[in-house]
């Protein structure tokens, strides 16, 4: 009798909200960290990519599918940076409420302005992103649109958490502006680097630095030795302030031109979680800016 009542007690609980929060499935760790910023306790968010893993080479998994299956709302970076998984994922899962041009269909790059958008791609060019720079998380003022629509996409699904949603985006914000502001004054204007792969174009372009040159001589193409000698050789010319790279990039061939040009590495984290301290977005840009300085 009193199982039978705990059961009873447990499936009363399980029909209050806490249960019927909306299932979130992000792609990428910093899609999950602005969904929680906006749904907190009204949302569960499941996030399909580690911090650790190169967002370009991901392949769909079983467990993906699954989570695209129970997915009442599917967030992704858009840009076709998910291109390797997520289409395999929405098909297997036949998940008709995150289809696209359904309202569980959420591209957050729908909200950026894009840079690097490329009229004409072919091979020759190396793995480029046609549609444009993917690699958008490292812009504020782009993260401040995002989480606007992310808070109208929870609005429209879940009605009833409006004035909640709309009150996160608003502490969001704030918290935000706050932030820019020590991040403006950290006086990043002017500097220059290396870097290993166009991740931080948007970063570059908001904060006003430079990247002088790239290790990769292609997007998504490791450099020859060749390729790196002539860096080396140009960089004893006319030295940078840092080689950009994240933990799962071209470690060996940025050390080997710290070695020999006495320019330092600085490794950023890649996503919210890359690096200790980094639990969310904005701690995570807190990181990403004082490692630049
Ligand atoms: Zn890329």
């Amino acid at each position: 009798m009193r199982s039978i009542l705990v059961v009873f007690c447990l499936m009363l609980a399980c029909a209050t909200p806490a249960c019927a929060a909306l299932n979130v499935v992000a792609t990428l760790p910093w899609i999950a960290s602005l969904a929680k910023e906006i749904g907190k306790d009204k949302i569960s968010v499941t996030t399909l990519v580690k911090p650790s893993q190169d967002p370009h080479t991901v392949e769909a998994k079983p467990s993906m599918i699954l989570a695209g299956r129970k997915a009442d709302l599917l967030m992704y970076n858009g840009l076709d940076l998910e291109i390797g998984y997520l289409p395999l994922i929405m098909e297997s899962s036949k998940n008709p409420k995150v289809m696209p041009g359904r309202p569980g269909n959420f591209d957050c790059s729908r909200f950026v302005k894009v840079i690097d958008k490329h009229a004409h791609v072919e091979r020759s060019m190396g793995d480029v992103h046609p549609l444009g720079n993917p690699h958008y998380h490292y812009s504020p003022s782009n993260m401040a649109r995002v989480a606007e629509g992310m808070t109208n996409a929870l609005c429209d699904l879940d009605p009833s958490n409006a004035g909640f949603y709309r009150s996160n985006l608003k502490s969001f914000s704030a918290r935000l502006a706050e932030r820019q502001k020590n991040w403006r004054s950290q006086n990043l204007a002017g500097h220059r680097y290396i870097a290993y792969h166009k991740l931080f174009e948007y970063l570059a372009a908001e904060f006003g630095f430079k990247i002088v040159a790239y290790v990769e001589p292609k997007p998504g193409i490791p450099p020859s030795a060749a390729h790196v000698e002539s860096l080396i050789e140009r960089m004893k010319a006319d030295k940078p302030d840092g080689i950009l790279t994240t933990g799962f990039y071209g470690k060996r061939e940025s050390e080997t031109i710290a070695q020999k040009t006495g320019v330092k590495v600085i490794t950023l984290p890649a996503d919210v979680g890359g690096a200790p301290g980094t639990g969310d977005w904005v701690s995570f840009m807190d990181l990403v800016i004082a490692s630049l300085k």
